[in-house]
Parts: structure tokens; C-alpha cells; sequence
């Protein structure tokens, strides 16, 4: 069913009311714009740009533009009907930065079927474009059709839009969780999921992890883990030659807790328990972040093939105060919290988060040296 002067004319009798609410005055001129046109598919979008131009505020034109556009959608939808099933539609209509990523993707897609359209799992665009506002619409890929076709220029957006994602500096900035699994994928990671939490904690990781990137070192993978004590762990994995591990690391996981950091409400509730229990004194996001970053730095660092950094530390803890070790340990838990008192590897992570929170006790000042020589401190 083509659209013809009829179906518009009861579509403006329809709806005569709520366009002289819209534009006052202008109704009448815009009414003889839509009269005077023999209409047809291609030139309703014609009629849409002077209808624009006719109208003033342009908020009012937007709730027109939605208005005349779904209706030019459903026209060309219902001609879509009786046209052969090998018929080609291009998505049609400004391509800026304002542009959303839906309409993006359905212009960069080129010539289409119908069925094609379906099948990519976007019917829903043959009669709602994008959504609310949208300035777009399938049409026929006809010579005139293509005129108005943008997609090439929607390819180009599309890459200025990731180049722009996968920045550095858009670390810990992202809005949609989409962009930041990219971001870390891009740059600290080979493997990433963070589909167990929000895009707030997964900001929070690549913030965190961003420093990995100007050391050049890369994570294996991000992960979700279920252990439901976890609020966020680092693994790694070691070499073993003829049944002896050696401090050769394979791989690093960094893992968040779907318990305890699921969401950002999740994990702020999770800090504030250990705060409140005295495991982590002042006991902030940022330290917990620094901490498990502490853990990378283990890993990241083999002193030798059976030494750690955590092992070189607690050694030179235990040279440097002997017996007197676990007092001034304690002495240092009282401002910073008992976590430190867990074992090696966490008394480790501890020390470097507080080395660079300027929490170090008198005592143990002099370890800013020992974290000072390793690799990505
Ligand atoms: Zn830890």
C-alpha cells in the first residue's frame, strides 16, 4: 500500500489537534506542505526537513519528528509487505555524534532484505527506528533511497566512537558496561567478564588496573567468582617442573566477588563490614584496589625461580626484627587494620597498599625500598 494523499490526509485530520498544539500557528502551513506533495515513501522525508524548517522551537519539532517519522515507518513497513522478498532497504537519516549506537549499527549494516533486518534480531527498528526522537528509518535502497543513505559515514562514527572507548584516559569512566569490558580487553586484559557486576565496580577495576598498562604488563583473564568470602582475589598460576612449583608464573587471574562486589552498592556494604569489624581501618575502595594490585606486583615479580617478593619481605621482616616481628606487626594492625596479620602474600599486599597510602608505621618505613626497585610499584 503506497502512501497516498488519502491515508495522510486522515492521518492529519487525526491528528490535526495535537499538531496545532505543537505548532500553533503553523499547523495550517504545515498541513498545505504535506497536501501539496504527491506523496510517496522518499519524498515523506523530503517533507519532514521542511516541516522543520517550518516549525520554530525545536523541541516542538522533535515530538513532530517522532510523530510524522513512526508514520512514515509504518508506510514503508506496510509496502515492505507486497514488495518482492529480495528488495533491499538502506537505514536513512542523520549521521552525527548524537547519532545512537543502535541507528549506527542498522546504517553501517548496508543494503538490506527485510528478512536480513529480522534476522539480526532488529524487527523491532522497521517501526520504531531507534526509539524515542529517532530521525531514522529503513527505505527502499532505490537510486533515491541510497541518496539519503549515510552508512559509510555511520561506519566512521562507529570506529572514532571506539577509538575513543579504548582511550586511556577513559579508564574508570565508562557509562555502559559494554564499553568498559572493551576498554579492558583493549588494555589489561586477554579475557574479560565482567557481566556478574555493574559498570560502577568494573570502573572501579580498570581505573585500578590502568597503571598495569603504561608498565606494559597484561592480566590473563577477569573473572566472576561465586566464593561467597571473596571480595575481590588476584590467582596466579605457576610453572611446575618434575612435580616442583616453581615461582615461574603461567597466568594471573583478577577475580570480584559476585556476593560481595556484584554491584557498587554490594561492594561499598562489603567495605563498610570490614571496616566495622577492624580488618581494614579507613578502610576505603581505592585501599582495597591498591591491595589486590599489591597481589599483581607479587606475582608479576619472581625474586628467583622459588622466591616471591611476599616471601623476600617476610624474610627481611624476620632478619630485621626477629622476635620482636609480630608485636610491631600488631602495632602496625591497630592503624591499619588485622588483615595484615593473615599471612605472607597479604601482609605483602598490605604493606605496599599502605607504602603508597602513607600509613607505614616508623618501623617499617624502610620496605619503601624494597617495593620502590620492583616492576609496576
Ligand atoms: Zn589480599
Amino acid at each position: 500500500m503506497p502512501i497516498n494523499e488519502q491515508t495522510l490526509e486522515s492521518f492529519l485530520s487525526g491528528n490535526l489537534s495535537v499538531l496545532d498544539e505543537i505548532i500553533g500557528t503553523d499547523a495550517s502551513e504545515l498541513k498545505n506542505i504535506l497536501n501539496s506533495a504527491t506523496i510517496s515513501g522518499m519524498q515523506t522525508s523530503e517533507i519532514l526537513n521542511q516541516v522543520s524548517v517550518a516549525s520554530s522551537a525545536s523541541g516542538q519539532r522533535a515530538i513532530l519528528n517522532t510523530r510524522l517519522n513512526t508514520y512514515s515507518r509504518v508506510a514503508t513497513n506496510t509496502m515492505m509487505k507486497d514488495a518482492p522478498a529480495d528488495t533491499k532497504y538502506v537505514y536513512v537519516g542523520p549521521i552525527d555524534d548524537r547519532t545512537r549506537d543502535e541507528c549506527l549499527d542498522y546504517a553501517s549494516a548496508g543494503p538490506l532484505t527485510e528478512a536480513q533486518i529480522i534476522e539480526s534480531g532488529w524487527a523491532a527498528s522497521l517501526v520504531d527506528g531507534g526509539g524515542i526522537n529517532c530521525r531514522h528509518k529503513w527505505e527502499i535502497a532505490s537510486d533515491e533511497g541510497i541518496k539519503l543513505f549515510e552508512g559509510k559515514q555511520a561506519q566512521q562514527v562507529i570506529q572514532n566512537k571506539q577509538g575513543n572507548i579504548n582511550l586511556l584516559s577513559m579508564a574508570g569512566k565508562h557509562s555502559r558496561l559494554k564499553d568498559a569490558t572493551k576498554w579492558a580487553e583493549t588494555n589489561v586484559a586477554k579475557k574479560v567478564d565482567f557481566s556478574k557486576t555493574d559498570v560502577g565496580v568494573a570502573n572501579l577495576i580498570n581505573k585500578q588496573l590502568k597503571e598495569l598498562q603504561s608498565k606494559g604488563i597484561v592480566i590473563d583473564e577477569i573473572l566472576p567468582t561465586r566464593k561467597s568470602k571473596e571480595l575481590f582475589s588476584v590467582s596466579a598460576k605457576y610453572l611446575t617442573i618434575g612435580g616442583t612449583e616453581t615461582s615461574i608464573v603461567q597466568s594471573i587471574k583478577f577475580k570480584y566477588g559476585i556476593n560481595n562486589a556484584g554491584n557498587k552498592k554490594r561492594l561499598n556494604d562489603s567495605i563498610r563490614r570490614l571496616n566495622e569489624k577492624g580488618i581494614i581501618k579507613n578502610g576505603t575502595v581505592e585501599s582495597i584496589m591498591t591491595h589486590e594490585y599489591g597481589h599483581i606486583l607479587d606475582y608479576i615479580n619472581p625474586i628467583d625461580t622459588l622466591t616471591s617478593p611476599s616471601n623476600a619481605l617476610n624474610k627481611l621482616l624476620s632478619d630485621k626484627f626477629k622476635l620482636n616481628k609480630l608485636e610491631i606487626l600488631t602495632k602496625q594492625s591497630q592503624i591499619s587494620g588485622t588483615y595484615i596479620l593473615t599471612n605472607a602474600e597479604e601482609q605483602f599486599a598490605e604493606m605496599y597498599r599502605l607504602w603508597k597510602e602513607n600509613k607505614l608505621i616508623e618501623e617499617f618505613e624502610f620496605v619503601g625500598d624494597f617495593f620502590n626497585s620492583l616492576r609496576g610499584s
